[in-house]
């Protein structure tokens, strides 16, 4: 019923739209604030202006890309972001991205996102980030990302519930598909299993404004408090067809392949994010293939990701030419390829279980660790004890969320 009204009112927005002219934009991003109501409602509503396949061409391309000091301004907004700690209305974009992001609150978030865009599709299509408004309510150091908005259908929901349900430190996703313009990558030529690798695919071109902005996130965590392997990584979420790597449920990787040296490095005796999280998903879907390279011949383990790469140890001027090395490999890097089945909302839980389980808690000060959820809750007695702020509320997202629900709200009330 809800679709069928969904339908209805947008079928008459598309009218319109044809009638008042097509420069005529009467759902915004910043409605979405409105609308939602809670960050996994947000997340799904700023990704229906993501940037749709075939969209481009190299003039509109050219168009949506950074010119000037906006490539560098952005990644300025990125790190603005993750520094906010209290009063997300004092933060800002600098000036040459005015009229194009900005930063606003949501609840107990901040969020950068796009403003502008153009009958549902944003203008330039550089994705969102989300951080808590609060460092105190962060519990670990783990930063998440969807790459591949509307091709791996459900990460972006998915990216936003376990960042919420885990207390991490950022959500990035990203503004394009990855096929918004059919055009070759030239950072990284070769195909894949479906073929060549596009310009707007983030994973695989570091032109896209994903790249920067996943670049500054590193740096930020760098600068902050290094990475420690127990406490600390870059999770990537990915969705793969049920035909392809078929027996894999998920298959993860640090973004080495299969080589001998490669093979060691997922078996030997050394501690790593990648592991812990390949047993303790396993604790989670006992019924499930959870695999390593080490343990499967799934060719897609993210050897050619370029924020993989620079992770791994290569300089962001080779990401395009140099793949990583066993040698030099951190283990930041967790790049998870999906059946569609590991993206079900019913699985958000146990996928955030496996996640709190896999990167110890860092808590602020004022801020303990609860032994149960392990979460950082304020400590008996600290001033923060009576501050509802401290640590956001700990029911969990709306299970049965949907985007047309959002959607339709979002049109209702603009
Ligand atoms: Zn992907």
């Amino acid at each position: 019923m809800l679709e069928l009204w969904a339908h209805v009112v947008q079928t008459i927005s598309v009218v319109l739209t044809f009638v008042l002219g097509h420069d005529s934009d009467f759902r915004t991003p910043s409605t979405c604030f409105k609308v939602s109501r809670d960050i996994g409602y947000l997340a799904a509503c700023l990704d229906t202006f993501t940037v749709p396949r075939g969209y481009y061409n190299t003039i509109t391309y050219d168009m949506a890309q950074p010119i000037g000091t906006q490539r560098e301004d952005w990644k300025t907004s990125i790190n603005t972001l993750l520094s906010v700690d209290g009063n997300c209305s004092l933060a800002s974009v600098p000036v040459s991205l005015h009229g194009l992001y900005d930063i606003a609150p949501f609840q107990d978030f901040c969020v950068l996102f796009e403003t502008s865009s153009r009958c549902g599709t944003y203008l330039k299509g550089w994705g969102f980030m989300i951080v808590p408004s609060r460092r105190r309510a962060v519990a670990r150091d783990v930063h998440i990302s969807a790459p591949h908005p509307h091709f791996d259908g459900g990460t972006v929901e998915q990216a936003a519930s376990v960042f919420y349900s885990t207390r991490s430190s950022s959500l990035l996703v990203a503004g394009r598909a990855r096929n918004a313009f059919m055009s070759p990558s030239s950072c990284i030529k070769s195909g894949s299993m479906t073929g060549a690798y596009y310009r707007t695919d983030p994973a695989h071109n570091n032109e896209e404004p994903f790249f920067d902005a996943s670049i500054a996130i590193h740096e930020w965590q760098h600068r902050r408090s290094g990475c420690p392997s127990r406490s600390c990584g870059f999770l990537q979420f990915h969705g793969k067809g049920t035909l392809t790597c078929a027996s894999d449920h998920v298959f993860l990787s640090t973004g080495l392949g299969n080589s001998s040296s490669s093979q060691s490095w997922y078996t030997d005796n050394v501690d790593r994010p990648v592991k812990r999280l390949q047993r303790n998903l396993r604790h989670s879907f006992p019924s499930w293939t959870v695999s390593l390279p080490s343990d499967s011949q799934c060719p897609l383990t993210a050897t050619k990701n370029v924020f993989g790469r620079h992770l791994n140890g290569i300089g962001v001027p080779h990401v395009c030419s140099k793949a990583a090395t066993s040698r030099l490999a951190t283990g930041e890097f967790i790049h998870a390829e999906q059946a569609p089945i590991s993206r079900n909302p019913s699985h958000y839980e146990a996928w955030s279980k496996a996640v709190v389980d896999t990167f110890e808690a860092t808590c602020s000060e004022g801020m303990v660790l609860d032994a149960e959820t392990k979460l950082c809750i304020p400590h008996v007695g600290s001033d923060l004890e009576n501050d509802q702020h401290a640590g956001y509320t700990m029911q969990g997202l709306h299970p049965d969320r949907s985007r047309w629900y959002t959607v339709l709200f979002s049109f209702l009330l603009m």
